[in-house]
């Protein structure tokens, strides 16, 4: 699943292939902004916000947002797309190389100026360069809901997603269902935003330190398996804010408190 960090690397590939080009083909496959056409203006940068991505071009900005399927790929003019070009929502090529977004869940083109519209909800960002801690740990800290629902509310840190709470729950000894008002959110969203930073630079993502298939995670995808650390059985149950956003939460009943 897409969390800060494969947003943050698409943001980065994506502004390698076409910022300082000017572009040559803009194709935005869906209603609302099917009609934008920003053929001749110049590619600024490409730039992620939590799991929001941003292409500035001329006076405009391209948002969109990746969910649980969406993609970006940057391809040759001759090369072979690797995803069926059906579910293409977004293509912006230059004289090189074509940026195609695929089953994007989000996409939309609005002026550069009026960004905020689209990201101002967002609380910090552990991979901006204006990254403010005490702030993240300040409204994770007056959030009343279990903290594994905290955690991945947007607006109060942008980046987190199941497989980041999950994991940072596990190391810091947390139970998944723990108010966030009851937990040190100074050392929780500091472990977070580390983790973050490393994964940011490497693939594939680990939070154990080992690379290796199947050796990536503590507890995410390890229901019923022996913990890591202490052998107890790993459980899975799940939480949300409302019954329609429910994700799969796991936990050592031992280690976590
Ligand atoms: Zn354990």
């Amino acid at each position: 699943m897409p969390e800060g960090d494969t947003v943050y690397r698409a943001a980065r590939s994506l502004s390698e292939a076409l910022a300082g080009s000017v572009v040559t083909r803009f194709d935005i496959r869906v209603p609302g902004s099917a009609t934008a056409d920003l053929r001749g203006e110049t590619v600024h940068e490409v730039v992620s916000r939590g799991k929001h991505l941003l292409h500035r071009i001329g006076e405009h900005t391209l948002h969109s947002h990746l969910k649980m399927e969406g993609e970006w790929h940057v391809y040759g003019r001759a090369e072979k797309w690797r995803k069926p070009a059906f579910t293409a929502r977004a293509i912006v090529g230059n004289d090189v190389w074509d940026a195609v977004g695929f089953e994007l869940a989000s996409v939309e083109v609005l002026p550069t100026r009026e960004e905020d519209r689209v990201v101002g909800h967002l609380g910090p960002d552990p991979l901006a360069e204006d990254w403010d801690p005490a702030v993240a740990a300040r409204l994770l800290a007056a959030d009343p809901r279990p903290v594994h629902v905290a955690l991945l509310d947007q607006r109060t840190v942008a980046g987190f997603g199941n497989e980041y709470a999950n994991e940072v729950l596990f190391v810091r000894g947390i139970l998944p269902t723990r108010p966030a008002t009851e937990v040190d959110t100074v050392a929780l969203i500091d472990l977070g935003a580390r983790m973050l930073r490393t994964n940011r630079d490497r693939t594939p993502r680990t939070f154990t330190g080992d690379a290796r298939p199947g050796r990536t995670t503590w507890v995410y995808g390890r229901a019923r398996r022996p913990c890591r650390r202490c052998g107890a059985a790993i459980r899975e149950g799940s939480l949300g804010a409302r019954a329609t956003a429910e994700r799969n939460v796991f936990w050592c009943p031992n280690c976590q408190r």
